[in-house]
Parts: structure tokens; C-alpha cells; sequence
């Protein structure tokens, strides 16, 4: 089973879902991956606190031209959606930050003058909390092609009864890319204004994928008419609300997980998992 935790929000929770959830399946025994695509800001390992035994570097292949063989045509540029590759005056200029490695530029250079070479843009990670695996991509500072990372961390799964997609917030390419293949989403919420629009437009983005997903509501009580309400007129199953606690607020800030801590959120969260084994 792959589940992907997404929200269409940061801020909203789905991380600590996502490892009280992997935790808990953990302790019953079951092999459980969590997967990190979170990749500008991975912090599952706050919480799950792997120990780290293998780690490599995601590359993107970007252009280089020879200056020697190139007759300045223009054609590579002509030929990049995103100006990543310019021809000024007598030089061709290389942005590799805005490249998206399409290599059409190398496909149309009559004078095969491009070259394509690597280049690092982030780092994955993986280790292990007793039987949990832990994989994580990092993306380098100022980067910001998370697609390629995440499909490299979601390479590095193994085979496990339940794997758990941390996905990126919000409801662009590296969401899709994330929630892509995976059996189920469950999408985490705030009972909040802003909220509520985000959770809509992240329920459009997975519905248009052809994925099954449910809601989640985290700090319920604060007001959660409205989010229900709004299930209920998507068609779209609440399945947990978790309480808007001071103790899991702790155990949040002190980079605990609530579930260890806290019976009631353990219940809860063993709920959930109960209630994704028998649906999905
Ligand atoms: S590989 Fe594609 S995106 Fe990158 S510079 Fe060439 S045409 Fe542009
Ligand atoms: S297409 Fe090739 S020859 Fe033409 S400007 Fe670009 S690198 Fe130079």
C-alpha cells in the first residue's frame, strides 16, 4: 500500500501525520518506507530520527558548448521554452538554474557543438529507525527543480507493506509528481479560511489525477463546519480529526512524536491505519 500525505497548504500538519502514521504501523510490526519528497524542506527525520547509512548525489544534465565548433546560429535558443541557453552578440550563454534538461537544445544544434554534462542539484538520503526505512531528498540551496529529486527518492523504496509519500505542499509539479503512482492520498486540512481554499484546489489536482483520497482534519475544533461541509459537497470522506491539543503541540516543538506520547493520538492514529487497510 502507498499512500501519499499531501495538503495544499504548508503548515498544516501532514507531516506529523505522515510520521505518527508510519510510526504506528511500525510498531504493529509492519515494514513501512517513509518517503521524504518534501524535498525544499525535509523534516520527517525530526521526528522519526533515522540512523543514516547511505546518501548520493542527484544530478540534472545541462548544456555546455563548445565555443570552438559553434557558428553563433542561434538555433538553441530559439529552440528553449525556458531561456536557459541565449545567444548574445558573440557568445552562447548557459543559465543551468532555469535548464530543464528537455536536451532539445543538443538535438537541434546543426554543428553538434553541445555537450551534455551533470550537474548536482541535490542530495538523497536514507536510513533506518529500527525496522522503518527513511528515505529523503534534500534539494541544494537555491535550487528549485524539485521533480527530479523526488522521483529520485521514490526510486530508493523498497518493497514494504505500507509506503508513506510525504509529499511537498501546495498543488503544483512537485505535488503531482509525488502523489503519482501512489494508491491513496490522504489530504491534511485546517479548519481555517485559507484552509479551506487550498484544501479545494488540492482536491481538484488529485481527483484530476485519478487518485482516491480523503480527508484528514488536523487541530480540529478550531472550526470545522465549513471543511465538512465542503466534503460533504465534493463528495470527499472525512476519516480522522485530530484535536487541536496543547500536548501535541508540545510534542511537536520538542521534535517528538504525539503518538509516543500521547495514547489518545496513538488510538487515533492506529485508527487511521486500520481504516486504510481495509479500504485501500
Ligand atoms: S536542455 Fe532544454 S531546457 Fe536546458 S537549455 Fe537545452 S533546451 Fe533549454
Ligand atoms: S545551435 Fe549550436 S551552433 Fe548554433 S548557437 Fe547553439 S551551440 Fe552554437
Amino acid at each position: 500500500m502507498r499512500v501519499a500525505i499531501a495538503s495544499g497548504k504548508g503548515g498544516t500538519g501532514k507531516t506529523t501525520v505522515a510520521t505518527n502514521l508510519a510510526w504506528v504501523a511500525a510498531q504493529a510490526k509492519k515494514s513501512v518506507v517513509y518517503l521524504d519528497c518534501d524535498v525544499e524542506e525535509p523534516n520527517g527525520q525530526i521526528f522519526l530520527r533515522p540512523i543514516k547509512d547511505w546518501q548520493k548525489t542527484v544530478t540534472v544534465s545541462v548544456p555546455r558548448v563548445d565555443p570552438v565548433v559553434c557558428d553563433l546560429c542561434g538555433q538553441c535558443g530559439q529552440i528553449c521554452q525556458f531561456s536557459a541557453i541565449v545567444c548574445v552578440g558573440q557568445k552562447v550563454l548557459v543559465f543551468p538554474e532555469l535548464c530543464h534538461s528537455c536536451g532539445g537544445c543538443d538535438l537541434v544544434c546543426p554543428l553538434s557543438a553541445i555537450t551534455e554534462v551533470p550537474r548536482g542539484i541535490a542530495t538523497v538520503m536514507a536510513g533506518h529507525t529500527g525496522s522503518l526505512r527513511y528515505v529523503q531528498g534534500l534539494l541544494n540551496i537555491g535550487e528549485a527543480m524539485s521533480p527530479p529529486v523526488i522521483r529520485a527518492v521514490k526510486a530508493e523504496a523498497p518493497e514494504a507493506d505500507l509506503v508513506i509519500v510525504d509529499a511537498p505542499p501546495g498543488t503544483a509539479c512537485p505535488v503531482v509528481e509525488a502523489v503519482k503512482g501512489c494508491d491513496h492520498v490522504l489530504l491534511v486540512t485546517e479548519p481555517t479560511p485559507f484552509g479551506l481554499h487550498d484544501l479545494e484546489l488540492a482536491l481538484e489536482t488529485v481527483r484530476s489525477l485519478g487518485i482516491s483520497c480523503e480527508v484528514v482534519i488536523n487541530r480540529a475544533g478550531l472550526n470545522g463546519s465549513a471543511t465538512k461541509e465542503l466534503c460533504r459537497r465534493k463528495g470527499v470522506e472525512v476519516v480522522a480529526e485530530f484535536p487541536d491539543s496543547r500536548r501535541v503541540a508540545e510534542a511537536y516543538s520538542r521534535g517528538e512524536l504525539a503518538s509516543e506520547k500521547d495514547p489518545e493520538i496513538r488510538d487515533l492514529v492506529g485508527s487511521l491505519l486500520g481504516h486504510l487497510e481495509n479500504s485501500t
